[in-house]
């Protein structure tokens, strides 16, 4: 026992970006935290490969509203820690984000009817805008997204797009792993404790509730409540507590591929780019330091999805991140697709319809916040607060199955009801079913 402590208030499982912000939040409000991670350091999980984009514009008001709250967050995370970190603060590159107008995202209509909503600013550019914003970009549509071996792919469809919508307020962070080790620090200065090198094994339990956990090195730590943040484990511990049963929604792991490429020659993407998202050839592109573009996928139909083990899974390349080069050159003039491929093999926590479980359990003191779907990154430190509300005030005698906690968002000033991520929620419908959210 590292600390020579053996009971908490809390114990939180996980210590990517969303377990340590729910650390540092229940810390915030005095409790006693452990948070336990099989990893030698915070942010070694999937947060590691994340692509970090902060961006406003998701398929539900709800979802939107959080991800456009989590850029005040972002913008003063100096502030939002409040504590040192000897390594230096992650760092947010609020570049934009460009969608392009497609017939598949309904030329965006229905995401500015919620932006205007939300009171989230945008600004409609046409095509003659966007070249000028950003010359290496073609407006010939190529959709539907295919696969190399289609037939018609990397061919115009004869149509062209008619133009995009720029996200002032978005961008991405430079260091996931780095943010998470920030709000570590933060947490630690609130009072709680990390440990590394040790999981959790099992789920302890008296009288119908929590008792704590056992950890792989054999201790037995003893708490009323315990969190699972596990990311692409999240399934795997949610059966340890004997609670995935209870669930509707549940989560699986899914195996992504993200690829790193150079900026097309004379152009420099990392100073002049921004996000830029296209359902037309289901890619999505971000700035890399080194003047590299990083590309990820939007999840179209015509790929198979990766289901697997999060403990036995190929963290080689296939050909997935060459497809994604490949997608990404239709709308991209003149970039490059390097013979070896670099980029990052890494795991989504994936609910039934892509939207996150922040809730409570049907065992008393178990609590998680788990499918994060590709697309949690930006709103974890709201998501730290969010789970610390919801434990706080379900421990203080609310069932929250019935009367859903609120939780008032408060740079934009808006009231979330958390029965939006309930696991007892129907399939949402309004969502992408991608990790657009
Ligand atoms: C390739 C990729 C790209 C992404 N891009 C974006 C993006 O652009 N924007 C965005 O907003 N989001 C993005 N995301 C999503 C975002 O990164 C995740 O939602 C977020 O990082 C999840 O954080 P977490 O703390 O829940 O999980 P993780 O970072 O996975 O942390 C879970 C931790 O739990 C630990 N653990 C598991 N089981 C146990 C156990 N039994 N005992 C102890 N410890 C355990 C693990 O070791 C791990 O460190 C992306 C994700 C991926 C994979």
């Amino acid at each position: 026992m590292g600390d020579g402590k053996k009971s908490y208030d809390a114990i939180v499982i996980g210590a990517g970006v969303i377990g340590a912000a729910t650390a540092l939040a229940l810390a915030r409000l005095g409790w006693r935290v452990l948070d336990v991670d099989r990893l030698p350091a915070s942010g070694y999980g999937s947060t590691s490969g994340s692509c970090a984009i902060i961006r406003p514009y998701y398929s539900t008001v709800d979802g939107a509203a959080i991800a456009y709250e989590s850029h005040f967050y972002w913008s003063d995370w100096a502030s939002f820690l409040g504590a040192e970190d000897e390594r230096g603060l992650a760092r947010y590159v609020d570049c934009g984000c460009l969608v392009m107008k497609t017939e598949g995202n309904k030329h965006l209509k229905p995401i500015m009817a919620i932006m205007d909503q939300i009171g989230c600013p945008y600004e409609e550019l046409s095509p003659e805008q966007v070249r000028e914003r950003m010359p290496i970009l073609t407006l010939d549509s190529f959709g539907p997204p295919k696969r190399p071996d289609q037939p018609g792919f990397g061919e115009s469809n004869g149509q062209m797009l008619n133009g995009a919508v720029f996200f002032p307020k978005g961008g991405y962070v430079t260091d996931p792993q780095l943010s998470a080790h920030n709000l570590q620090r933060a947490a630690e200065a609130a009072g709680a404790v990390f440990r590394f090198n040790v999981a959790v094994e099992e789920i302890l339990q008296e009288q119908g509730r929590v008792a704590g956990v056992k950890l792989s090195s054999g201790e037995r730590v003893a708490s009323p409540v315990v969190v699972n943040v596990a990311g692409p484990h999240s399934f795997k511990v949610n059966r340890l507590a004997g609670v995935e049963a209870g669930m509707k929604i549940k989560t699986r792991a899914l195996r992504h591929e993200v690829a790193h490429v150079p900026s097309p020659k004379g152009y420099d993407f990392e100073h002049q780019g921004c996000v830029v998202s296209d359902s037309d050839t289901a890619a999505y592109l971000r700035p890399e330091h080194g003047n590299h573009i990083l590309i990820g996928s939007e999840d179209p139909d015509c790929d198979p999805k990766e289901w697997v083990d999060p403990d036995d899974f190929d963290r080689n390349f296939t050909d997935q991140a060459t497809i994604l080069a490949m997608r990404a050159a239709q709308r991209v003039t003149g970039l490059p697709i390097p013979n070896v491929m670099k980029g990052v093999v890494e795991l989504y926590d994936v609910t039934d319809d892509w939207i996150p479980i922040y809730d409570k359990s049907d065992l008393p003191g178990f609590y998680m916040a788990v499918g994060t779907s590709g697309n949690q990154f930006k709103n974890a430190p709201i998501a730290g607060e969010m789970m610390a509300t919801l434990i706080a005030t379900c421990e203080g005698g609310q069932d929250h199955d019935k009367k859903p906690v609120g939780f008032h968002l408060k740079h934009i000033d808006r009231r979330i009801d958390l029965g939006f991520y309930s696991r007892l929620r129907e399939i949402n419908q309004e969502s992408s079913f991608s990790v657009l959210g």
